[in-house]
Formats: structure tokens, sequence, C-alpha cells
């Protein structure tokens, strides 16, 4: 391979970070501003991150945006051959598309998975992240509710919102059954704002394009990194391969750490492709569980239609149940659908902000399976030279279970209310639909079932973090992007406070 070397903008003091979705912008936010030099690799190029969102009084009136495609031609897939695999290669990554929906894990979606045994144990606690959310909440301008319910801590919101009339009451009734109602926590809430980019919060036009004048950061657009250089006299990674997505050019940027954020399954993918001889299954993947326990949520649409209006503004949240009433591992959230179409057709329809026939999103949990992975397929090849992809994973049969559970518990809370709901509409969309793949390079305090420390960091590998939603050891049913940037900031942080002590 010809190689450039490129030891004007990366060095032996340089920590690398590839991808600047919500993980690598929180990473690179924390690191720069702990005084440490960064240099952030984007696969993407700015001509990619085309957009513009007008919001008015928190409502979407305008939104440009490029069309978001699945990942194909060089996906094989062997599990659900209905399976979906979305990603968008520009700066800010999915957020360039998405909802905005940030609710915290909560203290019993960290301790769920030790009911289903230590496979399943996080090597960390809600305590542990608190201090994370409270960081990474101000950055995103939430609005919510501030009076947290069992399953959903309240976060540090910019904009209190809190529900009324019916909702209240069907709040006391859940609460009575071990749930709660609140308001869905949102980004940028009702604020009005105008932004250059394809959603009101793109990781890159929000975290990252401010700090640009920072010296402590350099960015490269268009570069993919496709190889993480081991040394093995060092024991550290001592370089980022990455090739140029506009020449075609492999560069080798010296380094001194890496933070790998190219969102779930490319970080796992990247992680793959950087064998040696002294991991030739991959960097750090000493005990074969790199790519294993992917997981994503599995995702149910809800349309109800009742005898009265249902008010959607601010949108209701009803959260899991208690672990006591679920199984280990299983649990449903429902979040009601707004935005300025439903708000336009309740104008139409002669009750602004309430709707007769209303729509939910129920997003449901699968238990994390070896048997659930990403993996290389050497026999086809991706754009940048680099093997192809396997995805292969299947929904449980509990996860349905969980989903119909959930929409059955809400029809009841509706119905206690005497609006008479009837279902019009429930599907369950194919795998991947939810587009928050997560796991497949996951945290865990033995290497045996996870390739994480509690810190985010490879246990073979102690200058390398994984800071996306690989990292999670199981997936609780709420939206990851707000705990994905916590455990990006909190793994950043120890890291800067290691390099500055020398212990790296
Ligand atoms: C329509 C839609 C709605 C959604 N709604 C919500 C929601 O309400 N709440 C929520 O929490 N989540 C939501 N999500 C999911 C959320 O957007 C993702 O979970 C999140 O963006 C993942 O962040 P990430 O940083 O891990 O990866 P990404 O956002 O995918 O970013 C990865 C970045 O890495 C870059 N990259 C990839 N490979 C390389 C490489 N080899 N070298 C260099 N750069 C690379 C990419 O260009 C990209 O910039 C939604 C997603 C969609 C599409």
């Amino acid at each position: 391979m010809n190689l450039h070397s490129e030891p004007e903008v990366a060095g032996s003091d340089t920590v690398v970070v590839i991808g600047s979705g919500p993980a690598g912008a929180a990473a690179t936010l924390l690191l720069v501003k702990a005084g440490v030099k960064v240099l952030l690799l984007e696969a993407g190029t700015t001509a990619a991150a085309f957009g513009l969102t007008a919001r008015l009084a928190g409502l979407t009136v305008v939104r440009l945006h490029r069309q978001m495609r699945t990942r194909s031609g060089d996906v094989k897939v062997t599990g659900d051959p209905a399976t979906v695999l979305y990603e968008d290669i520009a700066p800010g990554g999915l957020t360039n598309h998405w909802s905005c929906a940030v609710p915290r894990f909560s203290h019993d979606d960290f301790l769920d998975g030790r009911r289903a045994g230590e496979a399943f144990t996080w090597p960390l606690q809600y305590e542990d992240l608190a201090p994370w959310y409270d960081w990474a909440e101000p950055l995103l301008c939430i609005s919510g509710s501030n009076q947290g319910a069992p399953q959903l801590p309240a976060g540090k919101v910019s904009d209190v919102r809190a529900l009324t009339g019916v909702w209240q009451r069907i709040g006391a009734a859940a609460q009575a059954r071990g749930q709660a109602v609140v308001p869905v926590p949102y980004v940028y809430g009702i604020r009005t704002t105008l932004t250059f980019s394809g959603t009101v919060f793109n990781s890159f036009v929000r975290i990252i394009k401010p700090l640009l004048g920072s010296p402590n950061l350099a960015v490269r657009f268009g570069t993919r990194a496709t190889h993480l250089e081991w040394s093995g006299r060092e024991k550290r990674v001592v370089a980022v391969i990455a090739r140029d997505a506009a020449t075609g050019a492999d560069h080798r940027f010296p380094c001194r750490a890496v933070v790998v954020a190219a969102g779930s399954v490319n970080s796992t993918k990247l992680l793959l492709q950087s064998a040696s001889s002294d991991f030739p299954g991959g960097l750090g993947n000493t005990e074969g569980v790199l790519g294993r326990y992917l997981h994503d949520h599995p995702l149910g649409k809800l349309i109800v239609e009742m005898d009265r209006p249902l008010p959607f503004q601010p949108a209701a949240y009803v959260t899991r149940q208690s672990l006591a009433d679920t199984q280990p591992l299983y649990a449903a959230s429902c979040l009601q659908w707004s935005g300025v179409y439903t708000l336009a057709r309740s104008i139409l329809h002669g009750h602004p902000g309430r709707l007769r026939s209303t729509g939910f999103s129920l997003f449901g949990t699968m238990a994390p399976s070896p048997q659930n992975f990403v993996a290389l397929d050497p026999a086809t090849k991706s754009a940048d030279g680099t093997p192809g992809l396997v995805l292969n994973i299947s929904y449980p049969q509990e996860s349905e279970a969980a989903l119909t559970s959930a929409r059955d518990r809400l029809v009841a809370l509706l119905d206690g209310e005497k609006l008479k709901p009837r279902v019009a509409l429930w599907v369950l969309d194919p795998v991947g639909s939810a587009i928050h793949y997560a796991g497949s390079c996951r945290m865990h305090a033995s290497p045996k079932f996870g390739m994480l420390d509690a810190w985010s960091r490879l246990h073979a590998v102690r200058n390398v973090i994984v800071a996306d939603s690989a990292a999670f050891t199981t997936g609780s049913e709420k939206n990851p992007v707000l705990t994905a940037m916590a455990l990006a900031a909190r793994g950043s942080q120890k890291l800067a406070d290691d390099l500055r002590a020398g212990n790296i």
C-alpha cells in the first residue's frame, strides 16, 4: 500500500476521533475543551451535510434534507431477510435525519440485564453516567418534564413541559399500574431556530462547527478510516490509516490514542478490519466477541381512533413497566406522534392540538445474543476497497410479545378514560427500521463477554475507545443518542485524564 504520512495534522500527541455523529462530536468537544489535540476524520464531505430546518416555537415549518438511503451492495443479510441497514456518510451522520427524542436510560435499565445472568451485566450503573447526562443535555436544549419517573429520570431540560387534561388523568391511571406518562423529551424544544442542516440538531453543525477555529482541532472531510495500525512492540495503536474519497489515496495519521465513533456497525467493521498478527480476529478481539450481541429496537407502529380527540402537544411518552412486572430484558415504551403535519391535520378537523386519530411508535427490546452479529464478508468489497459486511440478526419471539402487551396496555389506558379506542393500524417494522443498531462492541467487566471496559476502552488495547452505541451491553427501550453521547464524554474525560497523567 502506498501511504501518505500526515505528521503535520497528526502526531504522537494527537487523539484521532473517527466520525462526527453525536458520539464522535461529544468526544471531540470534551477532548478539545480538555486541551487535547484532536484530529477528526469524517468519511462524508461538507457538501453531503446539505439541509435547512426552520422551526417556529418548536414546530418544524421548513425542512430540506437529503433522502435517507439503505446501504446495500456490500451488505449480505443472513438473519431475518427483511433486515435493513440505514446510514448517512455525511458530517453529523444520522443526525441529518433523526427525530430528536432524548430520554435518559433509567436506573433499572442498567440493572435489568443482571437478572438474565453475567453476560448481560453492565460494568457501570446509572449513578456513574448521571453526571454525563447532565453534561450532554444542555448541549441539546431539551424540552420535557423536570419531574422524574421511575422508568424515565428527568433530565436537565431547558423548556419545562407538562402534560395536561386527559393525559394527566391517564398518567395517574398508569402510575397505579407501575408505569408513567410524561412529555417526550425532545431536542431544541419549543425554540424558534434556523439551522443549516436536515434537522434542528445535527451534531456536526451544532457541536463541531463552533469548534473549528480552535487550535486544538483539525478536521479531515471525505476521509474514511480503514485500519487502526497496532504496534506489537509498543503494545498500542500508533496510527490510523484512512482513504481519501476524492483521490483514492491512503493516508497514515500517527496518533497517541483513538476514539472510534463511526456508528455501531461501521465502528465494529473498522475494528474487524484492523487485524494483525497479535489480533487475527480484529483489533482487541481476544475472545471472539467483536461483532456479536448486535441488537436493535423492535419497532411497532400504532394508530388508534377514538370517540373524543386526544391532545398531542406536548407528545406523550408512556414508559415501560417496572422490572418486577417484566421478564428480564423485555420491555417497550410508546411515543406519541406529533409535529407540524399532525397539527395541520388537527386544525383541518376543527380542534387544533387534538386529534381523534393518533399514532404512536412503540420501541421494544431484544435480549442481546451472540448469535446476532456483524462480520466481514471477504466475498464482497465496500467502496473503499475493504471487505463487505454480513448482518445476521433476527428478533426473538419475546420482542413481539412485549410490543403487543405495551400496545394493549396503552389501549386499556385510553379506554379507561372512556375514549373508546379502536386499533386502526398495527404493524411491526422490519429489523433495522428503528435505526438503533447497538451492542456489537459492547462493554463488560470481562473480556469474555465484551470488548470494552467500564470506560469504553478496549480491554486489550488501552489507547482505543469505542464511543458509540456499539458499546451498549444491553439495549433498553430508550432512544440511544443521549446515552451514547454521555458514554462518549465519560470515556473521553478518562482518556484525557490518563493522557495528562502519562498513563497511556
Ligand atoms: C429517521 C431517524 C430518526 C431517528 N430518531 C432518533 C431519536 O429520536 N432519538 C435517538 O436517540 N436516535 C434517533 N435516531 C438514531 C440516531 O440518529 C443514531 O442512533 C445516531 O445518529 C448514531 O450516532 P453515531 O455517532 O453512533 O453514528 P452516526 O450518526 O451514524 O455517525 C457516524 C459518523 O461516522 C462517519 N463514518 C462512518 N464510517 C467512517 C469511517 N470509516 N471513517 C470516518 N468516518 C466514518 C459517518 O459519516 C458519520 O458522520 C434516528 C435515526 C433516524 C435515521
